[in-house]
């Protein structure tokens, strides 16, 4: 509470996979949250069970236009700027918007914050790193970026975001925060994301063809949506200032070969595994050094790969409505030992 009232946080991108769940978190912390969304890639179905919380108000609007009025009166304390399409289909679908939503909606965003003088909190992107040379990367690594390849819309917009957002702060005109977000999965990722994880389960519970691609030797390393929204809590609401961006992430690194093993094992999936041609400018490892967060935040994921891996199955069985699949009885712990998949292998 500030001044009797509940503090009030903007969550841009509040409709999208990351974004609807930390206004979630910060209605369970007791926040007033107004959700910016274009909704170009952000859900309704994503917030719609927030409808009827009178803390939770939503405005229809692109960061890349000016700010709504009902957005600007608001005077938020905080300013969570998690809106830009993330998945590499998605954000090169249109990479003029996906630039501009980086760097004009990321200053839109901080003049709103500067004007309210709220805290600003940017989500940045391991991409920064582009396909790195240090391994594990750490937050004073530089990266190694293409300026010009397929993928420099979303990793050079989220880089000259960052410019923009410490510009601000060393001009005394934000108090900014910049999470880099590493590989993040979950429940109310989008089947047709087109990342690994979303692409791997959805194509595993229909027992279609797994797309890997290259030899899967290239390595990512996965973090549990809940663990990264409580990084994402921590580093908002922590006073002393970083002293530059953080890493958020789980620094257990596997092949994406190995990963699709898993969810196959985990889904007793019949489906084959068949390689693609590995995408231009696809980096070759990727794991978070997060010394700076557990120092700074006492923080660190605390979901193992298979309970997350659980989680995100079940809840792609349910929004891809095939509730009608023989489930094997749960043990003792409530946990499925048989693969979830026995009703549709049969149905094969
Ligand atoms: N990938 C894959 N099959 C898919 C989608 C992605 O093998 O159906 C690979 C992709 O080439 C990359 C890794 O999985 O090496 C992670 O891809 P994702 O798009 O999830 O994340 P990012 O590349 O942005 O880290």
């Amino acid at each position: 509470m500030r001044n009797g009232r509940h503090k009030t946080v903007v969550v841009a991108g509040g409709a999208g996979f990351l974004g609807s769940h930390l206004c979630d978190a910060l209605l369970a912390e007791g926040m007033q949250v107004l959700c910016l969304d274009s909704f170009l890639t952000g859900r309704r179905q994503n917030i719609q069970h927030l409808a009827r919380d009178p803390r939770f108000d939503v405005v229809e609007s692109d960061v890349c236009d000016p700010m709504p009025a009902a957005v600007a009166r608001a005077r938020p304390d905080a300013v969570f700027n998690l809106a830009c399409a993330a998945s590499p289909p998605h954000y090169q679908a249109n990479p003029e918007h996906t630039l501009l939503t980086c760097v004009l909606g990321t200053r839109h965003l901080l003049r709103l914050a500067e004007d309210a003088g709220a805290r600003f909190l940017q989500a940045s992107t391991s991409e920064v790193y582009g396909d790195p040379e240090m391994h594990p990367q750490r937050e004073d690594y530089r990266g190694c970026v293409s300026p010009t390849g397929p993928r420099a819309c979303y990793d050079e917009g989220k880089r000259a975001a960052e410019t923009l957002a410490f510009d601000y702060a060393r001009a005394g005109r934000a108090d900014v925060r910049v999470a880099r977000i590493f590989n993040t999965y979950g429940p109310r990722m989008r089947a047709d994301d087109g990342r690994v994880v979303s692409n791997v389960v959805s194509q595993a519970l229909a027992g279609e063809d797994i797309t890997l691609y290259g030899d899967g030797r290239q390595t990512r390393s996965f973090c549990y949506v809940d663990d990264l929204i409580a990084g994402l809590l921590r580093l908002g609401a922590e006073d002393v200032r970083p002293p530059g961006p953080v890493n958020l992430g789980n620094p257990e690194e596997l092949r994406v070969a190995a990963l699709v093993q898993r969810v196959l094992a985990l889904t007793g999936s019949p489906s084959k595994v068949v390689q693609r041609p590995l995408p231009v400018d696809d980096p070759q490892r990727r794991r978070p050094d997060i010394a700076l967060a557990r120092a700074l935040l006492d923080w660190q994921p605390r979901t193992d790969l298979d309970s997350g891996l659980r989680a995100t199955i079940a809840w792609f069985e349910r929004d891809l409505c095939w509730q009608q699949a023989v489930r094997p009885p749960a043990n003792d712990d409530g946990v499925q030992e048989a693969p979830l998949m026995l009703g549709l292998r049969g149905a094969r």
